[in-house]
């Protein structure tokens, strides 16, 4: 099997505000092949940029786009396509944008292997431990305490037994901070888990002292409160808080999950698969498991990326719990035919088909193309 195509497609809603909200826009990934089969990806970066890196023209031996660097290859050796593109996009994209891309690049890779094996994806990375994930509602904060415990309300009566909020609000002062968690807890009652990511405001110091005043609360994890590059604020801050502390969702490579894990001391690791990939999302996964930590997925898009997510998670051993992006877009919710819920319990289920076991709903894709 030859690829004969690689194509980014941009998304956006009408209005795309400065709210932490990664539901506003998107960048698929679209694989073609000369056996027919179409594989899908997503990433979670700037999508433009990330539609750049597809689209480049060479400009030397390393430093050449995705495009060219794949048309030709053989999409089932994945490793190989992304041994390539390493070589390739040696020069400018190793890290951040150009490791987004070659993410979504992977994810669709997987896609596609598993529609040639008529397997879903997980099957192939030898699981699953798991079928299904307790799901964890995952929103922002409200702008005000009062409106993150109607927010919190609203999704324990929606069914979920674990909520998240995040960004917002949060760091603006200790008084509205400890409001925003207080209001959360009453919202959700007594039965429902509370998250909190705190969205990169604090220094370490800082987000100790939160971290104890949210103890109160009962909160099930602190997450981001640092600067992803502040692995030595994260080691000092995981050895110290009563609450478990949360991060990276930022990397990409492994060696950077490993430096969070073995260096950064976190008690989960929140890998995204649009922007670290499946292969190196199960491989940081194993990692952390076998340091003793913990795995979620990091997961803020469509329906592609919950499905690699669950794919990479249930290839994971020991995972039991999953983001579920409740954001309110359609960009979220109906990009794939297959709609996402969870079940009377709370849990979201692994798709079952081939590849993601997902199918791209093109009506969506007409209305917001903006590249
Ligand atoms: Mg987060």
């Amino acid at each position: 099997m030859k690829i004969t195509g690689v194509t980014a497609i941009v998304l956006a809603l009408p209005e795309v505000t400065a709210a932490c909200d990664g539901t506003q826009d998107t960048c698929l990934i679209r694989i073609d092949t000369d056996a027919g089969i179409t594989g899908w990806g997503e990433v979670d970066s700037c999508p433009t940029v990330v539609k750049a890196i597809v689209d480049a023209p060479l400009s030397h031996q390393i430093c050449n786009g995705i495009r060219n660097t794949l048309v030709g290859a053989d999409p089932l050796a994945i490793d190989v396509c992304m041994q390539r593109m390493d070589e390739t996009m040696n020069y400018y994209g190793r890290t951040a944008a150009g490791a987004h891309a070659q993410a979504g690049v992977n994810i669709a890779l997987w896609d596609i292997l598993g529609k040639a094996c008529d397997r879903p994806v997980h099957q192939l990375l030898g699981g699953p431990f798991k079928k299904k994930f307790r799901a964890y509602c995952s929103i922002l904060f409200g702008d005000t305490p009062a409106e993150t415990g109607e927010l919190a309300r609203r999704f324990s009566d929606r069914g979920f037994t674990a909520i998240k909020f995040g960004w917002g609000p949060m760091g603006q002062s200790e008084e509205k901070d400890i409001a925003l968690v207080r209001e959360a807890r009453k919202g959700a009652g007594d039965d429902v888990d509370i998250l909190v990511d705190a969205g990169q405001v604090w220094d370490w110091k800082t987000a100790l002292v939160r971290a104890r005043q949210f103890q109160e609360f009962g909160i099930f994890w602190l997450e981001e409160p640092l600067h992803p590059q502040d692995v030595d604020g994260y080691r000092r801050l995981s050895e110290e808080s009563p609450v478990p502390i949360a991060a990276a969702e930022a990397e990409a490579n492994f060696e950077e999950f490993e430096r969070m894990v073995v260096d950064g001391g976190l008690d989960w690791i929140q890998p995204d698969p649009g922007r670290c990939g499946i292969s190196t999302f199960v491989e940081a996964g194993k990692m952390a498991v076998r340091n003793r930590r913990k795995v979620v997925n990091h997961s803020f898009k469509s329906g592609v990326t919950l499905s690699a997510s669950l794919q990479a998670l249930s290839a994971v051993p020991g995972t039991t719990v999953c983001e579920f992006c409740m954001a309110d877009s359609p960009l979220r919710h109906e990009l794939t035919n297959e709609v996402f819920d969870i079940d009377d319990d709370g849990f979201a289920t692994l798709p079952e088909g081939p590849g993601l076991g997902v199918t791209i709903n093109e009506a969506i894709i007409e209305k917001y193309r903006v590249g």
